[in-house]
């Protein structure tokens, strides 16, 4: 572990209640829970802990928020210029956000102020440009009629989002949402609550009526399961696991048919052709993988390398997962801090067991770093098998599987037998192997010569198991509008 000077001082939580109708609340149970410092093992603060009763509460004040037209009757231009000042009040306070995901989450400062804080407010700005500009069409049907489409905000939308993100993904769930003119309960990840709350507080700042957005910390089984089983919730989007993105269909299909969206997981082929720039594609791959610990949906987890460049690529990549620094999240020079929980440094370890029982050659890391918070280290499996449990499930770790395939076709098959497909990417300089890849991979987005490239602007979510519709770009905005058909007769 690093014994460089600490860069950036941890910050002072200021907010730990749950936001309904724009105040800041106790549970009604009075309950709290601790967020934990992964680096550390430490309590930070005790949160309020929101349960069904809270979950009621904040769902009547986003219903009459959304029924008295609070929001949908808002100019569009107005919430526009709201989302816009959010975007500001974000950007004038970024160190300090940065400094609260990276206490809470574990992942880098430097990643979270160069990385999650961008992409957060660019996200904001993006949707509050399309506030005033979500409008239907004319259509010419037969007979003498006047016929048009309105697209109008769902409803109430109850957004459950996961702890490796926690500023992005509020941002990618609050933007489009409040641009279509829904109002908003959201409930975030028990593991990372504190900057969404803090985000909470200047949401209220920059004038959003009452009830349009509210704020719940609380667990899953409890809070996020009252959400999406509440009858007056209108449309429910999700990003977590598969194993509960299909609880969240199940509790859509017993109640109100209210409308799902899931961002879930995956296990996404990176495949990495001989003719590739080999230094470009090593730095690339060891990205795609370790990257915020490796707890990234997207994350490039089945590496498939050509035989002909394998061994190479192997000893380099081995070479460079031991250079990898890790060690205290406000150290500038560290790139991997810990684990999010305990629960997810036990996952981590138990699939490193099973790479090694299963016959994988572990070459470098397997182990834990330090004696306190949830360190992993950079670990490389060689002579993985499509077979193994590392190559089949979503392990959400520091742990890389490279796998040998020997051309085109053979690899595009095996990218395609597993149950997800979120992300892929290709290494080539060959134009012709590089669009085979982007056309034969049953994925929602395909990388070339690059890896993990987010912008607002590009619509990213899964085919098969990895999730049912789209987030950002103007597709994102295709699941917070209702399209209402008008025909006037003339
Ligand atoms: P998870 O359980 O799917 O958590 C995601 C969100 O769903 C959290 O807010 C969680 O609440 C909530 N939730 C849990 N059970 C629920 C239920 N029955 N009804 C409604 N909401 C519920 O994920 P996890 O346990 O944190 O992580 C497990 C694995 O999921 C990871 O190892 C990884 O493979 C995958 N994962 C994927 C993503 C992604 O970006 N796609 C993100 C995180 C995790 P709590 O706060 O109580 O957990
Ligand atoms: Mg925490």
């Amino acid at each position: 572990m690093s014994a460089t000077a600490t860069a950036v001082q941890p910050p002072k939580v200021r907010q730990t209640r749950m936001l309904i109708n724009n105040e800041w609340c106790d549970a009604a149970s009075g309950k709290t829970f601790p967020t934990v410092n992964p680096a550390t093992g430490d309590v930070i603060a005790q949160v309020a802990e929101a349960d069904a009763e809270d979950v009621n509460r904040a769902v009547k004040a986003a219903r009459t928020a959304f029924d008295a037209g609070k929001w949908a009757k808002t100019t569009a231009s107005k919430r526009g210029y709201l989302l816009n000042k959010l975007a500001d009040l974000i950007e004038a306070n970024k160190e300090e956000l940065a400094a609260l995901e990276s206490l809470d989450n574990g992942k880098p400062y430097r990643d979270a102020i160069a990385a999650d804080l961008p992409l957060t407010v660019a996200c904001y700005r993006y949707y509050a440009g399309w506030a005033d500009k979500i409008h239907g069409k004319t259509i010419p049907i037969n007979g003498p009629y006047f016929c048009y489409t309105r697209h109008e905000p769902v409803g109430v939308a109850g957004q459950i989002i996961p702890w490796n993100f926690p500023l992005l993904m509020q941002a990618w769930k609050l933007g489009p949402a409040l641009a279509c003119g829904c109002t908003t309960v959201l409930k975030v990840a028990e593991q990372t609550p504190l900057s969404a709350l803090r985000v909470g507080e200047l949401i209220v700042e920059a004038g959003f009526p009452p009830g349009v957005v509210n704020i719940l910390p609380g667990y899953g089984p409890t809070a996020g399961a009252a959400l999406a089983r509440h009858m007056d919730v209108d449309k429910v989007a999700f990003t977590g696991s598969t194993e509960v993105g299909h609880l969240i269909m199940k509790a859509s299909a017993e109640s109100n048919l209210k409308r799902v969206t899931l961002e879930l997981g995956g296990k996404s082929p990176n495949i990495v052709f001989a003719d590739a720039d080999m230094d470009q594609a090593i730095e690339g791959a060891h990205f795609a993988l370790f990257f915020n610990q490796g707890q990234c949906c997207c994350a490039g987890s089945r590496l498939y390398v050509e035989e002909r460049c394998y061994d190479e690529f192997v000893a380099k990549s081995v070479e460079r997962a031991k250079k990898r620094k890790v060690g205290d999240p406000f150290d500038a020079s560290v790139e991997q801090g810990p684990q999010v929980d305990e629960d997810q440094f036990k996952k981590v370890m138990s699939y490193i067991e099973a790479g090694k029982k299963e016959g994988a050659k572990m070459l470098t890391g397997g182990g834990r770093v330090g004696s306190k918070g949830y360190f992993v280290e950079p670990t490389v499996f060689a002579d993985v098998q499509d077979n193994m449990k590392i190559a089949q499930e979503e392990i959400f770790g520091p742990v890389m599987s490279i796998i040998k395939f020997k051309d085109t076709a053979d690899v595009i098959k095996r990218a395609n037998s597993n149950m997800y497909g979120l992300a892929a990417a290709v290494w080539t300089k060959d134009i012709s192997k590089a669009h085979a890849i982007a056309n034969g991979v049953r994925a929602g987005t395909v990388w070339v010569n690059c890896y993990d490239v987010f912008d607002a602007a590009a619509p990213f979510g899964g085919f098969k198991r990895s999730g049912i519709g789209r987030e950002l770009g103007e597709y994102g905005l295709q699941a917070y509008t209702e399209v209402k058909t008008v025909t006037v007769k003339l």
